[in-house]
């Protein structure tokens, strides 16, 4: 499969470089782009979701599965894993959100407003989305 087989099922593609895109994830209700695509050199096609989708559900959510993100076996295929799949400006792009998010807790925090118990929730999965993209973003994992 080529990216533009993925890309052409979802919404809101952006295109951010050579072979890089950042899209609406169509496995949650994405209002900002939170996924980022990458095609390789070698055909392979690379996800992730930043809003914390794994990637088997963003491509059930289009119709396509992991076999589909591989090309045919062909020569100069490394199987090798890509030390720096995205961008870091992608990577910020996706968590835009996510930053916005934490500036407002705290701004509200600033004032005296007492946060709920949800919104506290939600200020930990911002956290742990945030450390989570500087592992994707470093290669680790
Ligand atoms: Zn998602």
């Amino acid at each position: 499969m080529s990216a533009s087989t993925l890309l052409n099922r979802l919404d809101g593609v952006k295109q951010t470089g050579r072979g890089r895109w950042i899209a609406r994830c169509p496995a949650h209700r994405d209002k900002r782009p939170s996924l980022a695509i990458r095609e390789l050199d070698d055909g392979r096609v690379l996800l992730h979701d930043f809003a914390g989708c794994e990637t088997s559900n963003v491509l059930a959510a289009v119709g396509l599965s992991l076999e589909d993100l591989f090309p045919e076996r062909q020569e100069g295929y490394s199987g090798q894993k890509e030390r720096k799949p995205f961008y870091a400006s992608d990577i910020l792009r996706c968590l835009a959100f996510e930053a916005l998010l934490v500036s407002i807790a705290a701004l509200n925090v600033a004032k005296g407003v007492e946060l709920s118990e949800e919104d506290r929730k939600r200020l930990l999965v911002a956290a742990s989305r945030l450390q989570r993209a500087t592992e994707v973003c470093n290669g680790d994992s």
